[in-house]
């Protein structure tokens, strides 16, 4: 079985076993916006990992161009929901 988590060395694993790409990240930009709300120059370091049989992996290059789309979406204003 292969999903994608939202994963930190600091902030550390979310505990989802997400089904695509999208709602990985959509779970890396809601844990940004926790540690944002934060204050004092929190953030998260979580990013994007693919996983199969609990081991993980880094993203191939088409999850890669996925999770790029993604990125720029927001970067040019896309809400989560937009995405
Ligand atoms: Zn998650």
């Amino acid at each position: 079985m292969s999903y994608y988590k939202a994963v930190g060395r600091v902030r550390g694993e979310c505990p989802h076993s997400h089904k695509s790409i999208k709602n990985a990240y959509k779970c890396v930009v809601r844990d940004s916006i926790s540690c944002h709300s934060l204050g004092g120059g929190a953030y998260s370091d979580r990013v994007v990992k693919a996983f199969k049989d609990g081991e993980q992996f880094e993203l191939n290059e088409e999850e890669r161009n996925e999770l790029f789309r993604l990125e720029r979406k927001r970067a040019y204003g896309a809400t989560l929901k937009e995405l």
